[in-house]
């Protein structure tokens, strides 16, 4: 992984993203908090659009948030 796109992960999960989301977000942001990313488990939870999808990508097919 580029070494940019680790600092783009962070930048998504910085204060700033969160204090920009409405009161829905914050609590799948919330929620999401309690999702731990198991990368032998046969499918992935983002954690930040929630959406599903099988492991393998590094990257949420739905908001393209790089996963570990
Ligand atoms: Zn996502």
């Amino acid at each position: 992984m580029a070494s940019h796109d680790v600092a783009r992960c962070q930048e998504i999960f910085s204060d700033e993203w969160v204090s920009g989301l409405d009161e829905g977000q914050r609590e799948a942001a919330a929620a999401a908090a309690d999702i731990v990313i198991d990368p032998s488990a046969p499918e992935t939870t983002c954690p930040a659009c929630l959406t599903k999808f099988a492991t393998g990508p590094s990257e949420c097919p739905e908001c393209g948030l790089c996963i570990g």
